[in-house]
């Protein structure tokens, strides 16, 4: 039913209320069962673990915490137990990331397709106005990026009604916790190492995940191929970043195993220490960067001033390999993840039949604001329904009735502002009890959860170096909650139990 925007279109999005449940999404296990004493236990091995592992965050009580490494840790907001899901999908995620990572990467290539489909948001989002006059720089003068490297997250939800994996995003910029989600599936092999016999379940079945090692050694490969011998890594933070650990445990792979010198810069410090070179290389504080890796730089918020700008364009205009290149990073954006599902477009980029398949078999119900029809079924039925923007980092989706009321006010206010959303069908997740550890204590509560399945791609002209599927990412958060980042408090890391 609603596996594609044709199907739908047909039909209301009702949800049909059907009354079978998959048998493979039984709980893995009975928390009722498990008695406060013995999760105590499990909690304070956890925090131990976390600790002493570096699954850490800065703690938002400790001003210092965004600055300083070291200063006001506190322990990652996590699931106690993994959360079951069904083998059948978590291949199928796998089996299709290496797709993706190719469609990202042939997309990115066609320049026009990115203009022409952002063009009406270019005029009423004046973020996305601006990296696509960066793009348009790139074209005019003709600017080709022969190594390419993408680190992608592809997040995905298993629709309760239809039965299916659905994508909720493709993320080509920034990806968080490449670095964080490794330790956390490590942790809960090792509680299930401990206490899987009593629990009845098997820490085996914890799917190994080398996120970030396998980011890590693409960055290095990006490196090498950059082949000057003497230029650094640098990744692009923020001025204050409480999820520092997650990245400096990229960065630590990168000095360690691939001895390559990594640096840390804001944009607003790129600007005031950067220069291109007459040969396009990069210089930024008097060193050549071999590739720039942005975990800034995605939302307005990172762009307070024109300095940032211009730090993105000099970037972009340098001879570096950019993670993301500015054609990588609107590839990803949600007006052309719309635009990807619909008929007769995926074709435009892939050959292969099945694979197209496969890739469409993932897809949402996604829409244009210039779809009266959905328009008025949206209206009337707003809970079946996500108003998105152009935004990435969560908290910036609608939902609910505030969907009604923003169509209704888009209605009056002329069909300029449409350009600005896209509507995506609004995926049901199945709700289960789960233990939810942050600041050191457990509570219950009912919750949902994301697969999230990295992607590693690298490309140096002909040749594809890296195209892979790159560890996994679940989380988890409060079923009330629509948004529920993990920084926002309502989501924590988890990781994933195959049944
Ligand atoms: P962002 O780029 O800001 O992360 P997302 O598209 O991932 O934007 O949306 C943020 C969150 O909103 C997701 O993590 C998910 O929890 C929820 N969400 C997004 N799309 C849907 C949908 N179609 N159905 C249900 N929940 C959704
Ligand atoms: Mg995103
Ligand atoms: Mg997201």
């Amino acid at each position: 039913l609603f596996q594609n925007p044709k199907t739908l279109r047909n039909q209301p999005p009702l949800r049909c209320g059907r009354s079978f449940k998959m048998e493979s999404q039984k709980p893995i296990f009975d928390l009722e069962k498990l008695d406060d004493e013995f999760v105590q236990k499990l909690v304070y091995d956890a925090l131990v673990w976390s600790s002493l592992h570096g699954l850490v965050v800065g703690d938002k009580t400790y001003q210092k915490s965004g600055n300083v490494p070291g200063v006001g840790l506190m322990h990652a907001p996590i699931a106690l137990l993994p959360t079951g899901f069904p083998e059948a999908y978590w291949k199928q995620a796998c089996d299709v990331t290496p797709l993706f990572n190719e469609l990202i990467d042939r997309v990115s290539l066609d320049g026009k397709f990115l203009q022409d489909s952002l063009s009406r948001t270019k005029k009423v989002d004046v973020f996305t106005s601006r990296l696509l006059d960066i793009h348009s720089k790139m074209l005019e003068r003709n600017k080709k990026e022969d190594i390419r490297l993408g680190l992608h997250r592809f997040d995905y939800m298993l629709d309760e009604e239809t039965n299916s994996l659905l994508q909720i995003e493709m993320n080509t910029i920034s990806c968080s916790f490449p670095g964080l989600s490794r330790l956390v599936s490590q942790l809960h092999q090792s509680l299930l190492r401990s206490y899987g016999d009593q629990i009845g379940i098997d820490s085996e079945r914890v799917p190994i995940n080398t996120s970030t090692i396998q980011f890590a050694d693409a960055l290095a490969k990006a490196w090498l191929e950059y082949s000057n011998p003497r230029a650094v890594v640098m990744v692009i933070v923020q001025p204050e970043e409480r999820n520092m650990y997650d990245q400096h445990l990229l960065s630590s792979i990168l000095r360690e195993k691939h001895n390559i010198v990594v640096i840390r810069k804001t944009l607003a410090e790129v600007e005031k220490e950067g220069s291109v070179q007459e040969d396009e290389t990069l210089i930024v504080g008097g060193q050549a960067v071999a590739v720039v890796y942005f975990r800034s730089g995605y939302t307005p918020n990172d762009h307070p001033s024109e300095s940032e700008w211009n730090a993105r364009l000099l970037i972009e205009e340098s001879s570096a390999v950019k993670c993301p290149s500015i054609a990588y990073h609107l590839t990803g954006s949600k007006k052309i993840q719309q635009e990807l599902a619909k008929p007769g477009v995926l074709e435009r980029f892939l050959d292969n039949k099945e694979d197209i398949a496969k890739l469409r078999k993932c897809f949402a119900g996604l829409w244009s604001l210039d779809d009266s029809e959905i328009v008025k079924q949206a209206i009337e039925k707003p809970g079946l329904f996500v108003m998105k923007p152009q935004r990435e980092g969560g908290g910036n989706n609608i939902y609910g009735d505030d969907v009604r009321e923003n169509l209704l006010r888009l209605q009056k206010e002329g069909e300029e502002g449409n350009a600005a959303y896209i509507l995506m069908q609004r995926i049901f997740p199945k709700v289960s009890n789960m233990f939810l550890v942050r600041e050191g204590v457990y509570h219950k509560h009912q919750a949902i959860s994301e697969l999230g399945v990295y992607g590693a791609y690298l490309r140096s002209k002909d040749k594809v170096i890296v195209n892979e599927q790159s560890g996994y990412l679940m989380r988890t958060k409060i079923a009330s909650s629509d948004e529920g980042g993990v920084a926002a408090g309502f989501g924590v890391l988890d990781s994933i139990y195959l049944n």
